[in-house]
């Protein structure tokens, strides 16, 4: 068995569960990619069974801090299963769900997302570590087994796994069949493509954030909206289902902003799944494959304005390094919508940067307020949805947060 001795004082951050352990706080020790190894305080207490990854600077992420765990396929098997029932624990009103999401379900570098459901359902999962590439087979059989399903497709292309030392890899890994599907969410459907869509194929995370949008959609019945970085068009679906809902309908403009030409198809495509902006229907939709900093801009010097405006950009900081930069590129956009913002209009903005967190994200948008010289109340506060958990070891697990801000009135 190989062993990782840390130096004194670096076991602090392990005793409280947290499951990285970095380059920096390694005295001796080391072992193949994804082998396992015992973590070791600097005088040879245990600390954990990790994964080891030779490249990364996460050199190891626990699976387990207890000594007598056997790290084996039926243990791997049993975290999987666990993932899989938690999460019925929360009302996700979809059949696309996140089953396995990575550090916080104790299998680190792991996402599996399902989509559909019965046993049509599919899995999409990417291995992200050296732990979980070298535990390939056993996690896709125990996936299956825990889910019921026979169909696997590996989405392994994200840039995680060159810190990894591992290289992109993507195609069925268990089963077969078309990679285009449709999902239900709350009031409506959507069509994504698991091989060629972003991540696994869809932005699950956003999916209370979406309702909120529809809510908000239906009791202020929106009339101009603007959807910036709008992927397949989900907070645009969001917002025509909520002004049905309202019967309002008519009179209606939705402009729907990616640089994205083939999301821009399927944003088109998911409105008319949905039976929204036909010919005759009397809302407006428009598309618009742009950079989202160029239409704002326009849209200022047109004095072209909006009741609403969605902001949900890429990640601008991977992680606390790109933190000021991002936080400019953040700021601006944010300034730029807020001009066009009508009195009394709705601004959701997000970040799902990890790098910055939700203090900073607040003061960006504040200053991006002031800039602006716009007031507004911030009405609330978003995040990932509950099937994309934190947990209470691993703080870096809050990536993606959000604010509601209502301009005041004139
Ligand atoms: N809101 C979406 C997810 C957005 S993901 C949803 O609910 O599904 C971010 C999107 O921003 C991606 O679709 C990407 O193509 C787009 N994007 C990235 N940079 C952009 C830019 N400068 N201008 C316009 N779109 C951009």
């Amino acid at each position: 068995m190989k062993t990782l001795r840390l130096k004194p004082g670096k076991e602090r951050s392990m005793q409280r569960r947290h499951p990285w352990v970095f380059e920096s706080a390694i005295a001796r020790g080391g072992a193949d990619s994804g082998e396992t190894v015992r973590v070791e305080s600097h005088d040879g207490a245990f600390l954990a069974w990790a994964a080891f990854s030779p490249t990364s600077k996460i050199r190891a992420r626990a699976w387990s801090f207890v000594e007598t765990q056997r790290i084996d396929a039926a243990f791997l098997a049993s975290v999987c299963e666990r993932a899989v029932r938690a999460r019925g624990l929360f009302d996700l009103q979809s059949d696309g769900v996140r089953l396995v999401h990575g550090e916080a379900d104790g299998l680190p570098g792991l996402i599996v997302d399902r989509y559909g459901s019965g046993p049509d359902g599919v899995l999409v999962a990417q291995f992200l570590s050296a732990g979980v590439e070298r535990w390939k087979d056993a996690l896709a059989d125990a996936l299956l087994k825990a889910t019921g399903l026979t169909k696997l497709y590996e989405r392994s292309d994200a840039s995680g796994r060159e810190r990894e030392g591992l290289k992109p890899v993507t195609g069925w890994l268990r089963g077969e069949g078309a990679t285009e599907m449709t999902i239900r969410e709350h009031d409506w459907k959507l069509s994504l493509d698991i091989a060629t869509g972003h991540k696994t194929g869809f932005y699950l995370d956003q999916r209370d954030s979406r309702q909120r949008f529809a809510e908000l959609a239906k009791h202020r019945r929106f009339r101009r909206v603007l959807n910036c970085f709008c992927y397949t068009g989900g907070f645009t679906v969001a917002a025509l289902a909520g002004l049905k809902a309202a019967d309002a309908l008519e009179g209606a403009e939705l402009v729907s902003v990616d640089s994205s030409q083939p999301a821009l198809n399927l944003a088109r495509a998911n409105i008319a799944l949905n039976g929204f902006g036909g010919e005759g229907s009397g809302v407006k939709t428009e598309f618009l494959d742009a950079n989202v900093n160029t239409v704002l801009r326009e849209f200022i010097d047109q004095g072209r304005t909006f009741d609403a405006i969605v902001l949900d950009p890429p990640k601008f900081a991977p992680t606390v390094a790109h933190a000021e930069r991002a936080a400019r590129a953040y700021k601006d956009i944010n300034r730029l919508a807020l001009k066009i913002l009508e009195p009394g209009g709705v601004l959701l903005t997000f970040s799902c940067s990890g790098g910055i967190g939700a203090d900073l994200f607040h003061k960006i948008v504040a200053s991006a307020g002031l800039d602006a010289n716009v007031d507004g109340y911030i009405s609330e506060r978003l995040g990932a949805a509950p099937d994309h958990p934190m947990t209470i070891e691993f703080p870096e697990g809050e990536y993606l947060k959000g604010l509601v801000v209502v301009r005041k009135p004139a």
